[in-house]
């Protein structure tokens, strides 16, 4: 008994949300904490949805006109500091190399906390005319931000993978539709493989990335109430192609500059989807990222073990044969009510169960990991069954991510209403904003909370007239919200 103890995630996700996500990703095999503080080790299990989530987005880029690349992990420092934006934007988060061996270097060379000013010097050495535009790479890599915060897994790690897409275009139109393009290919990412309905906007002007025209991005609430920025899709004008010379010749061989994008998701997004549906009994993850989709738990006697295990395997190879990651545990050391508590701890969608009567109705049982429902089905077109279930579950997992954001976006229109609106109930708060960043720290100071976005649209008007914050004119509509 102790064992099952040992194996069971014993704080609450209600209570103390922040022990309980440390503990289910632990508990469940994502990830272990890397001996230096702000590092972690991903364990198979997490490497496994995150490859998941890449196919996913690399399918879709790829079709979408994208090519992989990939460059180095160092920047010098001299190219760093080309655009005076991202230098001051990350200086204090960047991580130097100063030696080589027993080598002092002449130049320090950055490690990569965003690449554009690696990538940007070589587009614009490849891009001499309109007909190599627009120009759309990715990659696929790790990038260092030195935090000084408390380590909390796939949310705040000082290296943590991501991709970063970098593009040019010879106008503006070209490439404000790539800054969407790819706003909409993380919308779908969430909402069709993740199960997370979410918001799309635009960060305020003080919140952009370093040097950017518009920053747009994904934001989706989590259970204690908190905004999570799920992705973002930066459309950067002109700035980085004039500070790295992307120039190129138009059809009058007149002399142009391009404009550029960027955009990035990160493994922040398994944070997400870890905290946003997993529960006390341990992981939850939707069907369409889970390493395995069914676990076959065979449950038999002495006298039946060796037709409850044929039968088990046979629905297992079935099952395998269509598709479906299936898993039999057939273990002789373990009994069922074990095996299921660990399946369910490591979030695994779907348990059948096979015992002998299932051997003998011709039937399996089918339950549901994320509310234990269960049914008992018929053996015949198993796969087509399971399949079916599997969606279900998560449509299940879909719609309870919506009712917690269902609600959740309410109004006020002073800062006292804002800070008792988002005390009492966290989720978003929407007001009236005259666009000063100044507005936004008498929030931010009392509750910790933030303008996490307005609307994408520019030209829409705000909810109010006036700045709940100051009373002057707004100019747009703020969304208020705590932040991970
Ligand atoms: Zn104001």
């Amino acid at each position: 008994m102790s064992g099952e103890q040992e194996l069971g995630i014993t704080e609450s996700k209600e209570h103390s949300t922040g022990e309980w996500y440390a503990e289910v990703v632990q508990k469940a095999e994502l990830a272990d904490y890397a001996p230096m503080g702000g590092f972690i080790v991903t364990r198979p299990r997490g490497y496994a949805v995150w490859e998941r989530i890449q196919d996913h987005l690399d399918g879709w880029f790829k079709d979408t006109g994208v090519d992989n690349a990939y460059f180095p992990m160092f920047i010098p420092e001299s190219y760093l500091e080309r655009e005076k934006d991202i230098v001051e934007g990350f200086d204090p988060e960047v991580a130097w190399v100063t030696h080589g061996g027993y080598e002092e270097l002449e130049e320090r060379l950055a490690v990569r906390p965003t690449s554009e000013s690696i990538i940007t010097p070589f587009i614009a050495d490849w891009v001499r005319s309109h007909r190599d535009l627009p120009m759309r790479l990715n990659q696929w890599c790790s990038v260092v931000r030195w935090e000084a915060t408390e380590t909390k897994p796939f949310f705040r790690t000082k290296e943590f993978l991501w991709q970063e897409g970098h593009t040019a275009h010879a106008d503006e139109d070209g490439a404000w539709d790539e800054t969407m393009t790819r706003l909409d290919q993380y919308e779908r990412l969430y909402e069709d493989v993740m199960a997370m309905p979410a918001l799309k906007g635009r960060k305020p002007e003080h919140d952009k990335f370093p040097g950017a025209h518009t920053t747009t991005t994904i934001e989706t609430l989590m259970p204690d109430g908190k905004s999570v920025q799920a992705a973002t899709s930066h459309y950067l004008g002109t700035s980085f192609a004039e500070a790295f010379d992307i120039t190129y010749a138009d059809e009058d061989e007149e002399e142009q500059t391009a404009h550029t994008t960027s955009w990035g998701l990160s493994w922040r997004s398994m944070g997400a989807l870890i905290m946003l549906h997993s529960d006390d009994q341990g992981l939850v993850l939707p069907p369409t990222l889970a390493p395995t989709q069914v676990v076959i738990v065979p449950i038999w006697q002495e006298d039946n073990k060796d037709e409850v295990l044929e039968y088990a395997a046979d629905a297992a190879a079935e099952l395998d044969e269509a598709g479906i990651r299936v898993n039999l545990d057939d273990r002789d050391n373990r009994n069922p009510g074990f095996k299921y508590n660990e399946w369910e701890l490591k979030g695994v969608p779907l348990r059948v169960e096979v015992g002998p009567n299932e051997v003998e109705d011709d039937e399996l049982t089918l339950v549901h990991r994320p509310d234990g429902e269960n049914s008992v089905e018929s053996r015949d077109d198993i796969a087509a069954t399971v399949s079916e279930h599997l969606d279900t579950v998560y449509a299940k997992l879909y719609a309870s991510a919506e009712e917690t954001l269902e609600g959740e976006i309410r109004e006020a229109d002073s800062r006292e209403e804002i800070l008792g609106t988002i005390g009492q109930h966290g989720g978003y708060v929407k007001s009236g904003w005259c666009g000063d960043e100044d507005c936004e720290e008498p929030i931010k100071d009392a509750l910790a909370a933030e303008i996490v976005m307005v609307p994408l649209d520019r030209g829409e008007e705000p909810i109010h007239d006036d700045c709940a914050i100051c009373g002057d004119e707004a100019e747009e509509t703020a969304y208020w919200a705590k932040t991970y």
